[in-house]
């Protein structure tokens, strides 16, 4: 029942990012506020359908499916930390990436309050999500399960039982 009204919360998100294309790089450059969305209109319309046709291969499903209400960050169990390939940006086709070296990218809306509201502060969160962008450092780490002993009955060092 969640993928049925998960689908149809991404089909409806995707229909309305396509409604409202032409007035894309102006809204993204004031929740944003970023100048350079505006300033090059054209190439960021270029860059936003690329985003948008990214987005329904899957990113907008899950993002209704496994982390909106659900998830704001990466799990404690994940191991690794970023070393900015870019993968997880839609496979660099997401508008806002930006090229920072030969082989490094980085979020050009990194700071912004806005993007909690996406998949990326929560990437990965699982094994698929590894997988699916062939994230080269991420690892999922061992969960440890929660133990309980017996208190002894008599202290043992005496020093440390108050
Ligand atoms: S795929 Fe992994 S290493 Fe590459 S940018 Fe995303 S989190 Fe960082």
């Amino acid at each position: 029942m969640r993928d049925f009204f998960a689908r149809g919360a991404s089909n409806l998100y995707l229909a309305s990012l396509y409604l409202f294309l032409p007035a894309m790089p102006l809204l993204a450059g004031l929740i944003f506020w970023r100048r350079k969305y505006v300033a090059q209109y054209v190439q960021t319309l270029r860059k936003c359908v690329i985003h948008i046709r990214a987005l329904s291969n899957g990113p907008a499903f899950h993002y209704f499916s496994e982390v909106a209400g659900r998830v704001k960050q990466v799990p404690t169990y994940m191991n690794g930390s970023c070393v900015q390939c870019g993968n997880c940006c839609m496979e660099h086709q997401c508008v806002f990436l930006e090229q920072l070296g030969d082989t490094t990218f980085g979020c050009g809306i990194y700071g912004s309050y806005w993007r909690r509201f996406s998949n990326c502060g929560s990437f990965p969160l699982s094994q698929h999500d590894i997988d699916r962008y062939a994230c080269p450092s991420y690892y999922v780490g061992t969960e440890m399960p929660i133990r309980f002993h017996k208190t002894p009955s008599v202290c043992p060092v005496p020093s440390t039982c108050s």
